[in-house]
């Protein structure tokens, strides 16, 4: 039998598991213990979404998804994985459970909600004869739910769906349900241990995890990617690739590591495989509330770089256009960015002077 895991011990295994700890199997035996002992619920269903959060989600490997689904986060319907399907499913699975755990289960949603044409872009089921929206669906459970945990960022925030033109109107769940509190677990798809993570802290301590200002766990969104990223060095001494596949930092393909929070520098995807960066690609900012309405592959101007989020991509852009017709080096290109040197530190050094 699990001795008790405190809250604190269980922030600090999240926010510290890395590659090498299977973050569910760690959880497991606690859980089973919580669900045996009368955990609340949990429902999952899907709107506008492409699947793959549940995809993500289905690539927990240890322990197996099985034990993740039934053991560790207590689901008791999932549209893709459940044996229940059509009208029954509707009624017995979804709106029997929601009425009689009013108040106490969790529901998770997955996809962003369609409004228009009366929101029948989304049909979910039928119920006595009658299609059902994905938008009566969600506003009908929804509030009854001790909490929603949003999972991908397309329920979170809009995601895809939603990026202009956005022809089905699709809003992010917190623009329907406000009554409710909203955990926002984002990712184009969210990483298996973020989604886990967060239903095993809501299911053991009945608690809302501590959020930053856009809804996410801290214990997973609290870093930056261009703090922890492998090529920083290359950005630090003004190294930048031109091309995918050449070495250097990404930050003129695209790179919105210096914008982005998430932990996947040291968790990785794929079950300890690799990250986004490691693998040759930009990253592409999939947790942040813009995603994807921003130039995918192209610098942001305006995105804060560098040390204090001082120097913005334009100024790292400008910095590079002098830095080829000057041909200064890359080291000095780096210092340059970092505000060691150049025009801005005049004053700085001037004062210096005649200290040491
Ligand atoms: S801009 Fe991107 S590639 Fe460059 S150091 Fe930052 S996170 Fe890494
Ligand atoms: S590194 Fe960037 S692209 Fe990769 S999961 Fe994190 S936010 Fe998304």
């Amino acid at each position: 039998m699990p001795s008790k895991l405190s809250r604190r011990d269980f922030v600090k295994l999240c926010a510290g598991s890395a590659a090498a700890i299977s973050l569910s199997g760690y959880l497991a035996p606690f859980m089973a213990e919580a669900v045996a002992a009368g955990a609340p619920p949990v429902i999952w269903i899907q709107g506008a979404s492409c699947t793959g959060c549940s995809i993500s989600l289905l690539n927990t490997v240890h322990p197996d998804i099985q034990k993740v689904l039934t053991e560790v986060i207590s689901l008791t319907y999932h549209p893709n994985i459940s044996a229940a399907a059509g009208d029954l499913a509707l009624k017995e699975a979804v709106y029997k459970v929601a009425e009689e755990n009013a108040g106490k289960f969790f529901l998770v949603v997955e996809g962003a909600v369609p409004l228009g044409a009366d929101g029948r872009f989304c049909m979910v089921g039928e119920e006595d004869g009658h299609h059902v929206v994905f938008e009566k669906l969600l506003k009908d459970i929804g509030s009854k739910a001790s909490a929603i945990l949003n999972f991908g960022t397309c329920s979170a925030y809009g995601g895809v769906p939603a990026t202009p033109p956005n022809p089905t109107n699709c809003v992010p769940v917190g623009a329907v349900i406000k009554d409710v509190p909203i955990i926002n677990v984002p990712g184009c798809p969210p990483h298996p241990d973020w989604m886990v993570g967060t239903i095993a802290h809501v299911l053991l301590y009945n608690e809302i995890p501590d959020l930053d200002s856009f809804g996410r766990p801290k214990m997973f969104f609290d870093t930056i990617i261009h703090d922890n990223c492998q090529r920083r060095q290359y950005f630090d001494n003004g190294i930048f690739a031109k091309t995918f596949g050449e070495m250097g930092c990404m930050l003129e393909l695209g790179c919105k590591g210096p914008f982005a929070h998430c932990d996947a520098t040291t968790r990785l995807w794929n079950n300890g495989t690799n990250w986004c960066v490691q693998c040759g690609s930009v990253c592409i900012g999939c947790t942040e509330p813009q995603f994807p309405g921003w130039p995918m592959y192209e610098r942001i101007p305006e995105m804060p770089v560098g040390p204090a989020s001082s120097v913005t991509a334009d100024q790292v852009g400008v910095v590079l256009g002098a830095a080829t017709v000057l041909g200064i080096g890359g080291h000095l290109t780096g210092n340059i960015l970092a505000g060691r040197i150049g025009p801005g530190k005049e004053k700085e050094e001037d004062v210096k002077v005649g200290e040491d």
